[in-house]
């Protein structure tokens, strides 16, 4: 099972991204500001995180930037999650070392599009005896 942390500061969006990654069989842990993510990606190590780039406290390309200057976090996937919707966005985000680009309001299939691929890859899936 693959283990998502959803770090969002809007409770509301975070229940529908749970509901629909439930929906695939994912485990989904939440963190409501930057921090909370940075300790909960620390402890759980998770297959994929979705950031919210406007947070509290931390946002989430300081948050991403964070994981990158740790190698231990570096090569998990992080897929930007953002309101805006203006051309040139995703390539912006891209360009700042996110993984994937999703806007908000979430779709769901846009979402796992992202998703889908960054799962597959080979540095995931770390948890278990290796
Ligand atoms: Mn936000």
């Amino acid at each position: 099972m693959k283990r998502i942390l959803v770090a969002e500061d809007n409770p509301a969006n975070r229940e529908l991204i749970r509901t629909i990654l439930e929906l695939r069989g994912c485990e989904v842990l939440e963190a409501g500001d930057g921090e909370e993510a940075l300790l909960k990606i620390r402890e759980i190590r998770p297959d994929l995180v979705l950031m919210d780039v406007q947070m509290p406290r931390l946002g989430g390309l300081a948050a991403l930037q964070e994981m990158r200057a740790d190698p231990g976090l570096a090569p998990i996937p992080v897929i930007a999650l953002t309101a805006y919707a203006m051309q040139g966005d995703q390539e912006r985000f891209l360009a700042a070392g996110f993984d994937g680009y999703a806007s908000k309001p979430i779709d769901a299939k846009a979402l796992w599009r992202q998703m889908e691929p960054l799962l597959g890859r080979e540095n995931v899936g770390r948890h278990g005896p290796s």
